[in-house]
């Protein structure tokens, strides 16, 4: 059998529970309540217990529950239109926009070898304008994480973690999210913890936390679930604060997160032994990116790096094998143009990187396949 005739290896390829997923959904459709409430209720509980962290709201995807940290960040705080914020410019592009959404202004520090912000390039970026630094895990690796949170403590800024890779991430043997203010899960499609779309916004502080929930469901201060269920005469009666978004999650995904929660951790265990057979398998030549100090990382994510990328990823198509890319260096886009050439790591990792398949439907075989095939396109191209 000549390879190109194998199955497709794709990047990702997400997998179900059905059975358990459908009973999951099929409570949300028997008493009729498939909105905010109920099952967000439960998944939010579900999220905090699993995490320790001490509090959890459930939003329809990320980059609503990005764009909630800064906007409660920015009203909380009396940020100023233009105030910065240093980011990071191998992400999504989510990461960034809500900066944009609120008037901040993005300032772009460089990676270090995990592919994460690097200390030593977020502090020479502070001024005196400096309001909040957001650290991206990529793939889940925590980098260094804890630095970033002291430098964040020492000078006074807040600290958002986009963890989109990161649900189920320990960092010294306590789940991620504990070292920022504000946390921010992605339950997307593609994810590691996959319902459709979702996201969970996580605030150190109670005050935060209560703000942000308001915040997601334009301004109103109680849900419709909580009056509904609740005793006696004005049911109907709500306040409105202040404006506020339509971003929370609804029952019907909450119901499937709640499912894929109870197998994720036996889930990344999974994609961390697809990670070990890389690992082994991979030609010494081929770059690694190391797993930050006390890291065990969710694995959302395998990143190689190596030359001729463009040419290698020909190869392994060629092959019957796509893999992916995360991410491009931001400021390679027109619109975060203006900052180009400021994050040379950054820019070199933008050009080298490849996401190497990693799910569950994958096999060890299949995962040596793709290292056979890796090590034979680096050889050539
Ligand atoms: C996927 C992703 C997001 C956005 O998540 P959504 O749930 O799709 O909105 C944000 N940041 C990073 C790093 C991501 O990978």
């Amino acid at each position: 059998m000549s390879p190109s005739s194998a199955q497709p290896v794709h990047l990702f390829r997400p997998s179900y529970r059905i059975d358990e997923t459908l009973d999951e959904i099929r409570a949300c459709l028997e008493c009729g309540w498939t909105g905010l409430g109920f099952k967000t209720v439960e998944f939010e509980n579900a999220w905090t217990r699993y995490t320790g962290l001490p509090h959890a709201h459930f939003v329809n995807s990320a980059t609503a529950g990005l764009h909630l940290a800064i906007a409660v960040l920015k009203h909380t705080d009396g940020w100023r239109d233009g105030d910065e914020v240093i980011t990071t410019p191998l992400t999504f592009v989510s990461t960034n926009h809500v900066l944009l959404w609120e008037r901040l202004t993005p300032v772009f520090a460089d990676v270090d070898a995990h592919l994460c912000l690097d200390p030593a390039s977020i502090e020479s970026r502070i001024t005196s304008r400096t309001r909040a630094v957001m650290f991206v895990g990529l793939g889940g690796n925590t980098g260094q994480l804890p630095a970033v949170a002291d430098l964040c403590r020492r000078r006074g800024l807040r600290l958002i973690l986009d963890a989109a890779h990161m649900a189920g991430t320990r960092l010294n043997g306590r789940h991620v999210g504990g070292e920022a203010d504000v946390t921010v899960f992605s339950f997307h499609a593609v994810k590691n913890l996959p319902t459709a779309d979702g996201g969970m916004v996580c605030f150190a502080d109670a005050t935060l936390d209560a703000d942000v929930r308001r915040w997601s469901w334009l301004g109103i201060d109680r849900d419709t679930y909580e009056r509904t269920h609740s005793d006696g005469a004005y049911r109907w009666k709500y306040d409105v604060v202040h404006t506020g978004f339509k971003y929370h999650g609804n029952s019907l995904m909450a119901a499937v997160g709640l499912v894929a929660l109870r197998h994720l951790d036996a889930d990344n265990e999974y994609g961390r032994r697809l990670a070990a057979v890389y690992e082994d398998t991979l030609d010494a030549a081929i770059g690694r990116v190391p797993i930050g100090e006390g890291c065990t990382p969710s694995q959302h994510l395998y990143p190689v790096l190596v030359d001729n990328r463009d040419a290698v990823m020909l190869a392994l198509n060629a092959r019957n094998i796509y893999p992916g890319v995360h991410y491009r260096d931001n400021t390679d886009y027109r619109m975060y143009n203006s900052a180009a050439g400021q994050c040379p790591a950054a820019a070199a990792a933008s050009a080298r990187c490849i996401s190497l398949p990693l799910h569950l439907l994958l096999t060890e075989d299949d995962a040596r396949r793709v290292s056979d095939a890796v090590n034979a396109a680096v050889r050539t191209a």
